[in-house]
């Protein structure tokens, strides 16, 4: 198995697609910072623990409460918008955010994958799937042998 997967870069502009309006923000990686999911290339949802870096061009601009290590679902997808040529990845981070944090650096670590890519003709049923994957993630993050991964070196557990 290729888990666990690191993945690391700065927050990118996406299309804003509602991603806001259905609950669930997605983080955008840049393109080269998606290379270590090539040896899997299943696309669909995936779960993991990412941290955003607290500062900014320098200056230290996230709130305390929103520097830590957070659980996180995943979707890895072939992005229409260049012809289905290029592999997104977009990260949801399990937390309540003060605010935005485009241009920041994130870490993430990917421990594992939950389904395949589905499409939907209901926004609803769109909505249901997410907060299943949620659940699905947290259920298996509480598992003891992934408590380690939290405190993984790759994150900064002393800010
Ligand atoms: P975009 O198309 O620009 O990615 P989204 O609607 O998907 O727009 O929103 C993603 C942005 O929302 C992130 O880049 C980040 O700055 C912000 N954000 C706030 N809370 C979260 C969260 N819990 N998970 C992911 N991104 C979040
Ligand atoms: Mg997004």
């Amino acid at each position: 198995l290729p888990f666990p997967i690191v993945l690391s870069g700065t927050v990118q502009y996406g299309f804003g697609r509602g991603g806001k309006d259905l609950g669930c923000p997605t983080a955008n990686l840049p393109d080269e910072s998606i290379t270590p999911m090539s040896s899997v290339t299943q696309t669909g949802v995936y779960y993991g623990y990412a941290q955003i870096s607290p500062e900014k061009n320098g200056q230290f601009v996230l709130s305390e409460k929103d520097r830590g290590v957070m659980p996180m679902v995943m979707s890895l997808g072939w992005n229409p918008f260049y012809k289905n040529e290029r592999l997104t990845a977009e990260i949801h981070l399990m937390h309540d955010f003060d605010s935005d944090f485009y241009g920041h650096e994130m870490k993430a670590l990917v421990l594992g994958y939950i389904r395949p890519e589905l499409d939907y003709t209901s926004r609803e049923g769109l909505v249901e799937d997410i907060e299943t994957d949620k659940r699905v993630a947290l259920k298996s993050l509480a598992r003891l042998a992934y408590e380690k991964f939290k405190s993984d070196p790759i994150f900064d557990t002393t800010q």
